[in-house]
């Protein structure tokens, strides 16, 4: 851990025990009571799988996730528990593909990995802030999309000058490597310096320390950062892409694809699918939408 990240780290530990400066009010985490239970499927089968099949041998699902992305997925550096909204998407698909989702052995991957994760056969499925797009399908498959997501930006609370996409001409903007607000900056946005890191943490650190202007992502996951220090850190405009999030399945296992459309539909109806977001991504100050369409594209 370099010196800026233990800094923010120690930042945002100190903000959300709530003994920040100036008396900040402790930030509210998931309280495990508001979340769903789960009714595993215990008699679900799934052979034209062959992700299901090795999983069911194993006992467990192998899950990739995200794990500094708060109220979406974050891993708690002591305990090592995984927590947030796009976990407990991973915990109720597991329960419906009939492993108790108490078992769910998370893997954390960074964006730039994914694609390689799922095709090395290193995970089952992958949910972490992925979306769903035609150059993605031709390396992997996607259940979903479960949410929507729009680009946005976070900038320090201070600045005045970044009020949206327009305003980055010779500003350093970070982003992580392999993600698409990436890649539309790079495509959209060539005036804006660009840097580059694995994960979203690593550029928010380097924002909170004046090494860069601004981070761009999804609003979702800039939302989470600036509840965590809202007197340091500000998402401003309005989102200017669509990224819908799609659960990352390994391309051609079209019958673990199909049945988790089936099973996102289901915990949709149920309830689980709002329940788990008030009690994880809620907390970052958004409503609970409307879960978009499932998009059940043809066996590929
Ligand atoms: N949703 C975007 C992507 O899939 C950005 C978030 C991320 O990197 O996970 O690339």
């Amino acid at each position: 851990m370099n010196a800026f990240r233990a800094l923010a780290v120690l930042l945002i530990a100190v903000a959300a025990a709530g003994c920040g400066k100036s008396g900040s009010p402790p930030v509210k985490g998931p309280q495990p009571e508001d979340l769903p239970v789960y009714q595993v499927d215990t008699g679900f089968q799934l052979p034209a799988s062959r992700t299901w099949e090795k999983a069911e041998r194993r006992g467990h699902l192998v899950v990739g996730v995200k794990e500094d992305q708060p109220y979406l997925g974050e891993k708690d550096p002591s305990g090592g528990r995984y927590s947030g909204f796009d976990i407990e998407i991973a915990k109720m698909l597991s329960a419906s593909l009939g492993f108790d989702p108490k078992t769910v052995e998370f893997r954390t991957i960074a964006s730039a990995n994914r694609e390689t994760a799922l095709q090395n056969g290193q995970i089952d499925y992958y949910v972490g802030t992925y979306t769903i797009n035609d150059n993605r399908k031709k390396q992997v498959g996607f259940a979903g999309p479960y949410f929507m997501a729009g680009q946005s930006l976070l900038v320090r609370r201070n600045d005045d000058d970044i009020k949206g996409p327009g305003d980055l001409a010779g500003k350093k903007v970070c982003s992580a490597a392999g993600s698409t607000p990436y890649q539309r900056l790079q495509r959209e946005f060539p005036k804006a310096v660009l840097v580059a890191y694995d994960t979203y943490s690593v550029c928010v650190d380097n924002l909170l320390t004046y090494q860069v202007d601004a981070v761009s992502t999804d609003d979702s996951i800039l939302l989470g950062y600036a509840a965590k220090v809202p007197e340091e850190l500000k998402v401003v405009g309005e989102p200017f892409s669509k990224e819908p999030y799609g659960i990352g399945v390994p391309r051609g296992d079209n019958a673990l694809r199909f049945a988790l459309d089936d099973a996102l539909e289901a915990q949709e109806k149920n309830g689980n699918w709002k329940k788990a977001y008030e009690a994880t991504l809620g907390l970052s100050g958004v409503p609970a939408p409307t879960p978009p369409p499932i998009d059940r594209y043809p066996a590929s």
